[in-house]
């Protein structure tokens, strides 16, 4: 490197982050996702994926793949808009809006895509949008893009949204349905009615709710027993519990053909390979039918949350899959990650940006494929840290 070129400035901006434990690194994983991998030639046990039924690497998934792709081919060739739109993504839509309980679905690329999709096409200039302050990046970043006024409420606040919106014509409020680094759930029946009485959209991103809760994993609209009329936008991704990749919007029929029409990361944009819809339906069929892969989720949950109080460690109120042990510093929460490392287990430290200064922590999070020794596992190294480091 020169001094003086471009990359001087980046440099500089790296070797900051470094020193302040706020450094990003990739671990290259050597085997199919699933909570015994393998990183740099080592064994470990992972609490860190979003693959909460166990289907990414299901063979009956696997086999789907291979025999979509079989029958398409691997590319779509072009946007859903011009000739990518195949029977494979139609038939996956169709199984998405009966799976949801609605009119219609539409298929996009990734949920990230799919956020900023819908709050651009929905609000503009002079609108107001509502989002929880702990929304995911994705939500939060659509409303920026889509040059509406973003006002963020207080976390799962309904009375404190209530109050906000007593100033402001809102346009649409947005939520995650499960936050995805905390694990609580949005309080959704207090949101719908504040939604209806704006006269405002609500939208429940439900990428870490969907195939989890609810009955037959449909989700945490349905866990509150609200449907269409409730939380007209619903947002789900397939790269999460369905164990694939992708992701849509579930709602009425004028609100789907409105983002045809207009959802700029929908329409330019090529549709995924049509043999990844014929996988995801086979993940869906999986995810309908075998609850057993919930009730055994449940049960690890459970034992983990009792287990982690009998070693006095202080865990938040979730009772999803996702569990996080708070850690405070960035430093504490990469002590407490490389601490589990050394012992052969893999917990990611989610630091600041992702979450809020002085709440890093460390995100467990629990699959169907975990075995009870499995958490035990976990447990015991967890007992560890907390008569050292914790
Ligand atoms: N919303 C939430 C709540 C998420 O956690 C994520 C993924 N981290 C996304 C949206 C983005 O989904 P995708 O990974 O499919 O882009």
């Amino acid at each position: 490197m020169t001094p003086g070129t471009p990359d001087q400035g980046l440099h500089e901006h790296l070797a900051r982050l470094e020193a302040s434990q706020l450094y990003r690194r990739r671990r290259i994983q050597e085997a199919p996702q699933g909570p015994h991998g393998v990183v740099e030639g080592r064994p470990v046990l992972s609490f860190c994926s979003n693959d909460y039924l166990g289907l990414a690497a299901h063979p009956e998934v696997a086999a789907a793949l291979q025999s979509g792709a079989a029958r398409w081919g691997v590319g779509s060739g072009a946007a859903h808009l011009v000739n990518g739109h195949s029977a494979a993504h139609h038939r996956l839509e169709e199984a998405l809006a009966a799976f949801t309980g609605r009119p219609r679905a539409l298929l996009f690329s990734t949920g990230y895509m799919a956020n900023l999709g819908v709050i651009t096409a929905l609000a503009g200039r002079g609108d107001a949008v509502f989002e929880d302050r702990l929304n995911h990046a994705s939500l939060l970043d659509a409303a920026l893009l889509s040059r509406a006024k973003l006002t963020r409420y207080p976390h799962a606040d309904s009375a404190g949204l209530e109050r906000m919106l007593g100033r402001a014509s809102a346009r649409l409020i947005a939520t995650d349905g499960v936050f995805s680094m905390d694990g609580d759930l949005a309080p959704l029946p207090a949101l719908a009615a504040s939604a209806r009485k704006a006269g405002a959209w609500l939208m429940v991103d439900d990428a870490h709710g969907l195939g989890v809760l609810g009955r037959g994993g449909r989700g945490s609209v349905d866990h509150f027993g609200l449907g269409l009329d409730d939380v007209p936008i619903l947002m789900g991704t397939l790269g999460k519990a369905f164990g694939t990749f992708g992701a849509f919007v579930a709602g009425s029929e004028a609100l789907i053909e409105t983002l045809i029409q207009g959802a700029r990361s929908y329409i330019y944009t090529t549709a995924t390979p049509p043999a990844l819809a014929t996988a995801t339906l086979a993940a869906i069929a999986i995810a309908e039918r075998e609850d057993w892969r919930r009730e055994h989720l449940n049960a690890l949950i459970a034992r983990f949350r009792e287990g982690a109080a009998q070693l006095g460690l202080t865990l938040s109120d979730s009772h999803t899959p996702i569990q996080p042990l708070p850690a405070g510093s960035a430093a504490r929460a990469l002590a407490w990650s490389h601490a589990l490392e050394r012992a052969g287990i893999l917990v990611t430290a989610i630091r600041p940006p992702t979450v809020p200064e002085g709440t890093a922590r460390l995100r467990i999070t629990f699959s169907a494929a975990h075995s009870q020794t499995d958490v035990d596992r976990l447990l015991d190294a967890l007992s560890g840290l907390s008569a050292s480091d914790a």
